[in-house]
């Protein structure tokens, strides 16, 4: 389940390579798209143990993105699926209540390895609200996410950047999609093609 979700975003990403690639040249350095390609290549390659369940599976994949990414992302992503793993080795039953719990602890990693807060323009402002809507919505948890996940990622275009190679530009940042954030879209994007609703 897990493992389809990261192969469906690892396929958004190789399809979007060039989008991230575009929007990281703006106001970055141009490598989003290649370095998400290249951690989500090797999480894909990945080969999941039978007896290791989900958070074993994910602390593989966090290691990996942090190993293999590169960039800033690379770090920020890894830190979100090792909290949300951490959580899944406590409570192992993926139940609506247990993925809240999971996403919300990645999320807060997310912040604390980042520093980063909501309007700095980063793939955080489009994961924290994602995870809020995936909470609050007990049908379609995913489907959710997905569609704030979607909105977030446009609303990045107003905000000035304040973190990460972005904040360079100061105002010059505003006007462009964050590609962080549009990755992160993808990743929720991708959860709600494959994820089963709780
Ligand atoms: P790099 O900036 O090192 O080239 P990437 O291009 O792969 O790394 O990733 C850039 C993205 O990382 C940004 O679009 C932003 O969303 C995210 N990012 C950068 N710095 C931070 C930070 N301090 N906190 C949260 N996200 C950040
Ligand atoms: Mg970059």
């Amino acid at each position: 389940m897990v493992h389809e979700w990261l192969a469906c975003f690892a396929e958004r990403v190789e399809t979007g390579r060039g989008l991230l690639n575009e929007l990281d040249r703006f106001i970055g350095d141009g490598d989003h798209g290649t370095n998400m390609v290249r951690g989500m290549s090797a999480v894909v390659a990945l080969v999941p143990e039978p007896d290791q369940g989900i958070s074993g599976y994910l602390r593989q994949v966090a290691m990996t993105l942090i190993r293999d990414v590169g960039g800033a992302a690379g770090p920020l992503y890894g830190t979100f699926f090792l909290r949300a793993c951490g959580v899944l080795a406590i409570l192992p039953e993926p139940s609506h209540a247990v993925w809240c719990a999971a996403l919300q602890a990645g999320v807060e990693g997310v912040a604390e390895r980042g520093r980063c807060m909501l309007g700095d323009k980063t793939l955080f402002d489009v994961l924290a609200p994602a995870v809020d809507a995936f909470a609050a919505d007990f049908v379609d948890p995913w489907g959710a996410a997905a569609r704030r996940a979607d909105s977030s990622r446009l609303q990045t275009a107003d905000m000035i950047a304040s973190k990460g190679r972005a904040a360079f530009l100061g105002t010059r940042s505003l006007g462009v999609v964050d590609p962080g954030a549009t990755s992160a879209s993808w990743l929720m994007a991708a959860g709600a093609e494959v994820m089963p609703s709780s």
